[in-house]
């Protein structure tokens, strides 16, 4: 059993503060959503936790069973059970994702040798093509592959906490099942604790969240049951303060519903 704990985390970009004061605490097994309208900073939360070297820390404090993770690089960030799955996955021209799994498993003392076997079994798990096992990651994937194969290395790696930016995003209806099933099975099976970044309430139909958080201007205004989604579906931000929102970021409803943003 284990805990991440966000308390009070502060971060910005340029001199600009998009974090302001973010308190979340996600226990092993547990699934908690965030989210938010676009801008509201929750790409830059799931960089600031896994250690993304643009952004400038301000204050707080991130930790798993009371060990700090802030000032630490991302790679210890990961020995320490941390683990993103990125909104816009990036390509690593000429690195496999087979040799990068065996790798990660060889630094963390654990059998290379089983990397081949558990990769297979879980690109068939989500349909991934297995040719792209062995590919440069990312390169030339298609939007839903390269969120499948973000799904078969959180399987594969099995961390303690995953951090998943939208991995709900250009999936088509089969795969976004086989996504959410897979990783609610690593929490019921795995006690993988989640932070599920999403715009939609259908990840959260396979992915039962116990906590859903909405993230606004950097601060999470609310938090509330399962229900949560359903009412905002219905609402939209506005309610949360999104109203006085500049006219030129889109609002509310239609930011929520717009799967290109
Ligand atoms: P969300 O994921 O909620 O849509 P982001 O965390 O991506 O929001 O962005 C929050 C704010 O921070 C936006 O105003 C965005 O333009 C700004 N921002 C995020 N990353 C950067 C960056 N690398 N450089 C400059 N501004 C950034
Ligand atoms: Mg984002």
């Amino acid at each position: 059993m284990s805990t991440l704990e966000i308390r009070d985390l502060r971060a910005g970009i340029g001199g600009k503060e998009i974090l302001r004061g973010v308190d979340l605490t996600v226990a092993s097994g547990e699934v908690h959503a965030v989210m938010g309208p676009n801008g509201s900073g929750k790409s830059t939360l799931a960089h600031v936790l896994m250690g993304r070297a643009e952004y400038e820390v301000t204050g707080g404090s991130v930790t798993i069973d009371g060990v700090e993770l802030l000032g630490l690089p991302t790679w210890k960030r990961a020995h320490a059970g941390l683990f993103l799955a990125m909104q816009y996955p990036i390509e690593v021209p000429g690195v496999a994702l087979d040799e990068a799994l065996r790798e990660s498993f060889a630094a963390s003392g654990r059998d290379a040798g089983e990397v081949g076997d558990l990769l297979v079994k879980e690109a068939a798990r989500v349909g991934l093509d297995p040719e792209l096992l062995s590919r440069a990651i990312n390169v030339e994937f298609s939007g839903g592959e390269k969120k499948a194969s973000e799904t078969v290395q959180l399987a594969v790696i099995r961390p303690r906490f995953a951090v998943l930016d939208e991995i709900d995003s250009g999936l088509d209806l089969d795969l976004l099942r086989a996504v959410s099933r897979r990783v609610e099975a690593q929490t019921s099976e795995d006690a993988l604790g989640v932070l599920a970044i999403t715009h939609y309430n259908r990840l959260l139909h396979e992915l039962r969240p116990d906590t859903v958080h909405v993230l606004v201007k950097g601060r999470i205004v609310t938090s509330g049951g399962p229900d949560l989604p359903e009412e905002l579906e219905r609402t939209g931000y506005a309610a949360y303060g999104e109203d006085d929102a500049p006219a030129t970021s889109a609002p509310g409803r239609a930011a929520a519903d717009d799967p290109f943003a």
